[in-house]
């Protein structure tokens, strides 16, 4: 799994990070999103695929691909 977000499309509403902070963080200015982890391991993607369903501006994609 690879994760993308589009910083464009974030609002800032912290669902991400409430769902997966090993994942994702928020800029401390403006609170849009910051990617910590573009490969996370395969322990993590429910959390990620939750990050996905709860972002209310669509900001985050995933791609297939091999885990960590
Ligand atoms: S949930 Fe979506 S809109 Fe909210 S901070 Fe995360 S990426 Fe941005």
């Amino acid at each position: 799994m690879i994760v993308h977000v589009d910083p464009d499309r974030c609002c800032g509403a912290g669902q991400c990070v409430l769902a997966a902070p090993e994942v994702f963080d928020q800029r401390d200015e403006d609170g849009t999103v910051v990617l910590l982890d573009a490969r996370p391991p395969a322990a993590l993607v429910r959390e990620v695929a939750d990050a996905v369903a709860a972002c209310p501006g669509g900001a985050i994609r995933l791609e297939e691909g091999a885990p960590r």
